[in-house]
């Protein structure tokens, strides 16, 4: 079932607006995984190719653009908005759960501007792929449903197929959301949205003596988790823009996004990203930074005002530092088998990666290795005496703790991805996809979906890059 409660908050929020039909709708891609945990009618997926392309809506469906402004790159941009988006509603599932369905390339909408509102194929099995990849890596995210080529094409600097994305989203209210009721001035504005969001996502706050201060602890406490999320697995988000920024706290916006091969914590990939703003190390802070705009907006209804609502703003704030360090360190202790917390545990994952970083040693795969490293031979690690006196220190460390090779094995294994979406694995399936051959994009799609697992489908995907293969830009492909 259908409802509609962002879209009636209030004209401000979400303007009517109508997919664009397209010339020859092919289902490219389908989340039968998915469809089946919303309940989705499942005449959808007979129908999807007409539904997912806008050329027909599901029944109950008010497709609409929604509103937002935004940092872009630290610039303020006042109004942004769903330029190439259109919300169908939220799905209400049988289970209680309210998610968001919307589509990505269906056409002009009141905030497309100059663009023509489209998305290419290569963009499209992008986010598809990365987004189910983060999925079973086990980090919040935006989901995919549907993939359809449009049968037209769209002109960026070349000349691309088209298609269009379904994506399902906890919300997508961002913290440009926030910012453009706030740069208007209309407190009204942002109060109501203030408490969609509480309701919809953050009901434990609704009690609390200041909400919306709670709130904003609430979105700190979610950003931490999910940041500290996308670290462990080597994750480059590469547009943190406050549009970017889900206030549920999922990853938002596949763009340039990439994952680390070998490990350095200044990698940046994006080719927008000039002054690598958004770099791998950088991710926490600017978290944080986006977290002081959200703040911004909020200050009007905090219950101090003037001098010492901007303090209790600025506490929260800085709470983000503590929220975020007890996360990574919990993610940490798992990714080093450890089930006790020590002090000098941080030391110890910093000379890890310290040694890592030291011969641009592969991130997955070493982090991957120290199951092997256990016992027996540290095949996968690299053979340096920085290394192997860590090794040992390591195993010191996890001999203290008592607990049976196996089981300690098998929480590495659990925590430590065999897998992850490889770059140029990725450009490799997607070109191949945009020259009509989907079997690469598929195969890795299977593959991603169990990256715990190690079998045959996985090793056809684990292998960095060789010199020649190596990925160092990628591109927003809007
Ligand atoms: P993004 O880079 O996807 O975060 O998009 C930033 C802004 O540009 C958003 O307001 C988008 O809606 C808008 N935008 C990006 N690509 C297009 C396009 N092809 N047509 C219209 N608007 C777009
Ligand atoms: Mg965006």
């Amino acid at each position: 079932m259908f409802e509609h409660t962002y879209a009636r908050l209030g004209e401000d929020f979400a303007a009517d607006a109508r997919p664009t039909p397209v010339a020859a709708p092919r289902l490219l891609a389908w989340n039968d995984a998915l469809a089946a945990s919303l309940a989705l009618p499942e005449t959808w997926r007979d129908a999807a190719a007409q539904l997912f392309s806008g050329n027909a809506w599901p029944e109950g469906a008010r497709p609409v653009a929604l509103a937002y402004a935004g940092h872009q790159f630290g610039h303020f941009v006042p109004r942004l908005g769903d330029g190439r988006a259109i919300a169908l509603g939220e799905w209400l599932a049988p289970d209680g759960r309210r998610v968001d369905i919307q589509l990505k390339g269906a056409g002009p909408t009141a905030f497309s501007r100059r663009g023509d509102g489209r998305a290419a194929i290569g963009p499209v099995l992008r986010e598809f792929l990365l987004s189910e990849a983060m999925h079973a890596l086990g980090i919040p995210t935006t989901r995919s449903l549907a993939a359809v080529a449009t049968g037209e094409a769209v002109v960026r600097d070349e000349i691309l197929p088209g298609a269009v994305l379904t994506r399902v989203a906890a919300s997508h209210v961002r913290v440009g959301t926030f910012q453009y009721f706030a740069a208007r001035g209309e407190d009204a504005n942002v109060r109501r949205l203030a408490d969609h969001v509480i309701a919809r996502h953050y009901p434990g706050v609704q009690g609390a003596p200041d909400r919306y201060l709670a709130l904003l602890d609430a979105v700190s406490q979610a950003q931490a988790a999910l940041v500290a999320a996308w670290m462990h697995a080597g994750f480059i988000h590469g547009v943190m823009n406050t549009d970017n920024v889900a206030i549920s706290g999922e990853t938002l916006d596949y763009g340039p996004c990439a994952f680390l091969d070998e490990y350095h914590p200044a990698k940046v990939f994006s080719s927008i990203d000039r002054h690598g703003r958004y770099a791998y190390g950088n991710q926490p802070p600017i978290a944080q930074w986006n977290l002081a705009r959200l703040a911004e907006c909020l200050l009007p209804l905090f219950q101090r005002q003037g001098e010492q609502g901007v303090a209790d703003a600025r506490a929260v704030v800085e709470g983000f530092a503590g929220h975020y360090r007890s996360a990574w360190l919990d993610g940490l202790r798992r990714k080093l088998g450890l089930a006790t917390a020590h002090d000098d545990d941080e030391a110890l994952g910093r000379e890890f990666l310290a040694a890592l970083e030291a011969v641009a040693a592969d991130y997955t795969l070493s982090f991957r290795a120290l199951a092997e490293a256990l016992d027996g031979e540290p095949a996968g690690l690299p053979r340096t005496p920085a290394m192997d006196a860590w090794r040992a220190r390591w195993q010191a460390r996890l001999a203290g703790e008592g607990r049976g090779v196996d089981e300690v094995r098998a929480g590495l294994r659990a925590a430590n991805p065999a897998l992850i979406p490889r770059n140029h694995l990725v450009e490799a399936a997607l070109a191949a996809a945009a020259a009509g051959d989907l079997q690469p994009f598929e195969a890795m799609l299977a593959a991603v979906r169990r990256p715990f697992d190690h079998g045959p489908a996985q090793q056809a995907f684990m292998a960095p890059p060789e010199a020649g293969q190596r990925v160092t830009q990628t591109f927003c492909g809007t």
